[in-house]
């Protein structure tokens, strides 16, 4: 796994430039018997099709964000035994996983539930190129599935779900002036804060969806306003964050931020749903059974939430701190991508 892992990291695939790697992919799957592999422009997806009575979705980004300043591959170990580490761009996030995933898929002859490994392109980088969106579009069937793993860096964790998000402008409107003559407008500037003030006394909610609690949060991300240094401004926009629990559409998110900021014009520039966890499913609870540990909450959007509207039950579950993923010194401990290999060998071969 230590080589296998380094090998998929040393082929550098920063976002858009995913074709060697993705080449890579699909050149050690195809012409497995066990395996259907299909392609769709740098997303791979193999298949078994043993006529299974369930089927789970195994999948993982190829793409990475740049490497560090000073450049962090080809990748090194340090320590030994138990304490090797694998650092350099990717380890963490999310090559560890994406290793699991091709070692399942070329040694898995006979797994007991059907598998669908995916691996895709353009997840480091704007949802308009991402694979999994791309795909969901084009081959709707290829992510079919009863239950997803993401096998995103949660150190082993099991994530269950992802909180929505919503961005909205909230407008203020005065009028303009002389500031000279101040007294002849009114400052939307200074009418702002009285949608700040909103912002500061609210209180965020915590809210219980499927056995895990969502922590809420509401926040002001960015201010526009003023014409020039001499003018009562007429105009100020205050862009507002609301990252929702998974309980909540986007119209539910939308409708009590309209609530909140009555009086002033609210304009939605973008909103994705959240996922609920999914923990109540038998699928997932047998998953959760094999991990062990307490399954824990989602916070930041992720892919989980793709399936989630395509109906499909997902949830993160892979090797490597999640603290890490993105950061100068990222680094995985070789024992966790070990670990992750055999707990979803064992609970693919069970019985
Ligand atoms: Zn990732």
């Amino acid at each position: 796994m230590a080589a296998l892992t380094a090998a998929l990291c040393d082929i550098e695939s920063v976002s858009g430039d995913e074709s060697r790697l993705a080449d890579a992919v699909e050149a050690a799957l195809s012409g497995r018997e066990h395996l259907e592999v299909l392609r769709d422009g740098d997303a791979v997806v193999a298949r078994t099709r043993l006529g299974r009575a369930e089927r789970v979705v195994l999948a993982g980004h190829i793409d990475t964000v740049p490497l560090a300043a000073t450049p962090n591959l080809p990748t090194w170990v340090t320590g030994d035994g138990q304490e090797a580490e694998l650092h350099g761009r990717g380890t963490v996030d999310m090559k560890g996983g994406v290793a699991v995933q091709l070692a399942l898929a070329a040694s898995l002859t006979a797994p007991n539930r059907d598998v669908t490994y995916v691996f895709y392109d353009g997840e480091e980088v704007e949802s308009e190129r991402n694979g999994l969106r791309r795909i969901s579009g084009t081959h709707p069937d290829w992510l079919a599935g009863d239950f997803a793993v993401l096998l995103e860096p949660t150190a082993g964790a099991v994530e269950g779900g992802c909180n929505g998000t919503i961005r909205v402008e909230v407008e203020t409107s005065g009028v303009a002036a002389h500031s000279a003559r101040a007294w002849m407008g009114h400052n939307a500037i200074h009418e702002a804060s009285t949608l700040l003030g909103r912002l500061t006394a609210y209180e965020p909610l915590q809210v219980e969806v499927d056995g895990l609690v969502y922590r809420e949060s509401l926040n002001a991300v960015r201010i526009a306003g003023g014409v020039a240094g001499n003018v009562i401004p007429d105009r100020c926009v205050v862009t507002v964050n609301y990252r929702f629990a998974p309980n909540k559409s986007p119209a539910d998110a939308e409708a009590h931020l309209r609530e909140l900021f009555t009086g002033y014009p609210v304009t939605v520039t973008d909103a994705a749903g959240g996922a609920r966890p999914g923990l109540d499913q038998p699928l997932a609870l047998a998953f959760v059974a094999m991990v062990g540990g307490e399954p824990l909450p989602k916070y930041g959007w992720t892919d989980v939430a793709r399936f989630s509207e395509i109906g499909v039950p997902a949830v993160n579950y892979g090797p490597g701190d999640p603290l890490l993923a993105h950061s100068d010194d990222e680094r995985v401990p070789l024992t966790q991508v070990r670990e992750c290999l055999e707990r979803l060998r064992g609970w693919l071969s069970g019985a």
